[in-house]
Order: structure tokens, then C-alpha cells, then sequence
């Protein structure tokens, strides 16, 4: 049977892999959890420095999905959904980028989505029916998970994202892979996106019938793999030096996953939470008191997260406590005035080009630094700057950013979505 998985709100019920997978969020609102966080052992420590960099990812989710898919099976996953690099980038005395936007929509969220893709496809492999996956998104998601399922056999995806109010370049990405990825461009907002998702789940027929699921982030196959670029980050460094993560935080995925991989025996001496003004996080490490409430629009807008989605799983991490917690990781805020001063600082003191979400996280990385001057520090860098175009320019001029080729080659692909009214009817008549 191997490995199960709880709700946060259920300690005591488990599921399986497929259910928890599948399901993506538990009836009653929790976030699921492995039953068991295992430590890995003196083999793993022998041989991690030298492994490949999706065999390393291989031998870290064995033990947490054991038993629960087939060796094999489960290796092959693994190399096909980390068929990139993620780099480390040394930008002062101390201080480092890993890149994480070397995969095809060049940000992060690549990692997660292509292994949920594979994940999905083999636990329905012998299902008749085919899966349909709906994803509503702002931006960053809805590319990473349309190229994650392209041609994947039995999945049909819909994206559902709010016209004239994601980039040129997304939708680009969103639109023009055609097969079993379907965009709808809905007349309205991002929330009006995520109702019309919610809608169709809520009807349990439809949901039955298409067989519904949801590529939403907290889905916990999308969790695990970014434990591994923790474990990558801190094998390109010196040996015995204390590591601090610098991690810049919407709906706090990636800082749970370092979280997780620290559980599982990475030596990790300090999370830095990096936000913008959108702070609940380091408002709660300061008071104790967990209040979210209503984001606010900045220029790192996939950090613009007003109730933080994984903050159930953190707690859990953590022991239900806050003391536990403030002990382990630190939060800190920034606005957009020192975003932007922090993308040009960056270019002239150390040539790095690094965008607005790296950029907070550097600012984090700085302050931290004062009382540290001796420890490591690792900034996550979560995009690649070409995504980010118009604040990049507006600080360091024209011209001032290269555009990878996967993207670049997008802009010359015709667009081709079906035009969705904001309404439940119709968007329910169109999946029947
Ligand atoms: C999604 C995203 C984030 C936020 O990550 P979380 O795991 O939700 O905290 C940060 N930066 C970029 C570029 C993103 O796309």
C-alpha cells in the first residue's frame, strides 16, 4: 500500500496517492500531507553530491512516495519532468542565485506542473475515461500547466484566464499549443475564472462524467519536486557551511517544500520569508495572529497573495505552533519603490540581472546579512526576467533584457481560445 496522506483537518483519515492526487483539495477544506516525512540515509548522504540532477530528485521522492508507485516508473517520471538545470549563480561574496526558470514557461512553477502531468497520466492510465483538467490562472500557472500536459495520452486540459489581463507573452503560452490544451478566455476577472472552476466541481454529475480534476498549487504533486532544487541548491556549495534560503513568497508553495526537504534531513539553518506588501506571513512570525485579508496589485504580482494557501501546511510543519515556527523561519516585507531600487542596485553592483520576485528576495537577503555576515545565502530566483518585461525596462532601459528563444519564437504563433462569458450556465453547458 505504501505511503498516505492526510488532510490538516482530518489527522486521523488517510488516502492514497491517486485520491489525494486527484482530488487535489480534501472535502473539508485541509491541505494533504504524507502520513510519514522519512529521513534519508547515510546511502542517500554518500552519493548526493554525484548523482544527476533528476536522479537526485528520484532518490529524495522514493522515500516519500514509497511503495505507492513503482520504482521504475516513478525514476522515469522524475527524468522527463526534470529535464533542466537549475543553476547556481554566485552574485557577491556569500550570496547566490538559483535559477529556477530554465524549464519551457521559465518560472519555477515548471518543476511542479510537469511532474503533476506525469503523476496524473500514470494513475489513470488504466482509467476509461479520459481526464480533464481544469486550471484557472493570472498568469505564471495556466503556461506552466498547459506545457506540462501537452500531449500527455487520456488528459484533456482547460485554462480558464481573464482577457486583456495577463500578458502579451502568457497568453501566448496559453493559446497557441493546440491538441488536448483548450484556453478559454473568460470576459472577466481572475476570480471570475476560479468561480466558473469551482462551479464545475460543485456539480457532482458534470464532475463525475468529465472526470474533473485540478491543477491547482497546493496540490501536493505539485509540493514534492520542488523539494528538489533545496537539496540541488545546496550540494553546488562548499561543504559544512550554514545554509539560509531566502524564499519569495506568494501562496508560500516553495517555502513549504524547503520546509519539507529540512524535515527530511537537509541541513538548512534558516527560511527567510520574502514578501511584498501583501505581508499576513511576517505579520503573523511578528504577532502571533494569522489574518488574512484582500491583496493588493504590485509590480511582484505573482507574490500579490493575500491568504496565503499553503499557511495550513507550514503550521503542521511546525507542530501547530507559532513559537516553533519563529524559531525556524524569519519574514520579511518590501514595497515596490525598493523593488525597483533593488533591480538596479543588483545590475550595477554585481551585473546580475535579477526580476521584481528575485529582486524582493535579494532585499530580504541584504537585511538578514547585517547580523550574518557569515552564512550563505541562497535567493530563490523564480522567473526569468523577459517575463517581466515593463518594469525591467522602466529600470534598466530599453533593449536591456534578453528574450529566450522558446519565448521569443511564441510571439509569432497565432493565438486560438474560445471567448467565455463570466457565466456559470454557459461555462457548465460548454464542458457538457
Ligand atoms: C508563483 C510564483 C511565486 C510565488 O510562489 P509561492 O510558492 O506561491 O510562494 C513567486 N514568483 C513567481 C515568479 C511565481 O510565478
Amino acid at each position: 500500500m505504501g505511503q498516505r496522506f492526510y488532510s490538516t483537518n482530518s489527522p486521523g483519515d488517510f488516502v492514497e496517492l491517486k485520491e489525494a492526487v486527484l482530488r487535489s483539495l480534501p472535502a473539508d477544506n485541509g491541505l494533504y500531507m504524507p502520513e510519514t516525512i522519512p529521513t534519508l540515509d547515510a546511502d542517500f548522504w554518500s552519493s548526493w553530491r554525484e548523482w544527476s540532477f533528476a536522479e537526485l530528485g528520484y532518490q529524495i521522492v522514493s522515500p516519500l512516495f514509497a511503495g505507492a508507485v513503482p520504482e521504475e516508473t516513478l525514476r522515469e517520471m522524475v527524468s522527463e519532468a526534470v529535464n533542466f538545470d537549475a543553476p547556481l549563480v554566485k552574485i557577491g561574496e556569500r550570496m547566490h542565485v538559483l535559477e529556477l526558470f530554465h524549464g519551457p514557461s521559465l518560472a519555477f512553477k515548471d518543476f511542479g506542473a510537469r511532474f503533476m502531468a506525469r503523476l496524473m497520466g500514470w494513475l489513470t492510465w488504466e482509467d476509461e475515461r479520459e481526464l480533464t483538467v481544469l486550471v484557472a490562472t493570472s498568469g505564471d500557472t495556466g503556461g506552466a500547466v498547459a506545457s506540462a500536459f501537452h500531449q500527455v495520452p487520456g488528459t484533456q486540459v482547460v485554462v480558464l484566464y481573464p482577457r486583456g489581463k495577463v500578458s502579451d507573452l502568457q497568453e501566448k503560452q496559453l493559446t497557441t499549443l493546440g491538441g488536448n490544451i483548450t484556453a478559454l478566455e473568460v470576459e472577466g476577472t481572475f476570480d471570475d475564472c476560479q468561480r466558473l472552476v469551482k462551479a464545475a466541481f460543485l456539480d457532482r454529475e458534470l464532475a463525475e462524467r468529465r472526470n474533473l480534476t485540478s491543477a491547482n498549487s497546493i496540490n501536493i504533486a505539485r509540493l514534492v519536486p520542488q523539494t528538489f532544487y533545496f537539496f540541488h541548491a545546496a550540494r553546488q556549495l562548499p561543504e559544512g557551511r550554514a545554509v539560509v534560503f531566502v524564499v519569495p513568497s506568494g501562496n508560500f508553495g516553495n517555502l513549504t517544500a524547503g520546509l519539507l526537504a529540512r524535515r527530511m534531513g537537509l541541513p538548512v539553518k534558516q527560511f527567510i520569508a520574502a514578501t511584498n506588501v501583501n505581508d499576513v506571513v511576517p505579520a503573523y512570525l511578528e504577532s502571533g495572529n494569522y489574518e488574512p485579508r484582500a491583496s493588493v496589485a504590485t509590480i511582484s504580482n505573482a507574490m500579490d497573495v493575500g491568504a496565503p494557501s499553503n499557511f495550513a501546511r507550514m503550521l503542521e510543519l511546525h507542530g501547530q505552533e507559532h513559537g516553533e515556527m519563529t524559531r525556524r523561519m524569519v519574514g520579511y516585507r518590501f514595497d515596490d519603490e525598493q523593488t525597483r531600487a533593488a533591480i538596479r542596485e543588483v545590475k550595477v553592483s554585481t551585473n546580475y540581472v535579477i526580476e521584481p520576485h528575485g529582486a524582493v528576495g535579494y532585499l530580504a537577503a541584504e537585511e538578514w546579512r547585517v547580523a550574518h555576515p557569515e552564512d550563505e545565502m541562497v535567493i530563490l530566483e523564480t522567473a526569468h526576467p523577459s517575463k517581466f518585461l515593463d518594469v525591467m525596462e522602466e529600470e534598466l532601459g530599453e533593449g536591456a533584457i534578453d528574450i529566450p528563444e522558446r519565448l521569443a519564437c511564441l510571439a509569432k504563433r497565432e493565438k486560438v481560445a474560445v471567448a467565455m462569458p463570466p457565466e456559470e450556465a454557459a461555462f457548465l453547458a460548454w464542458l457538457r
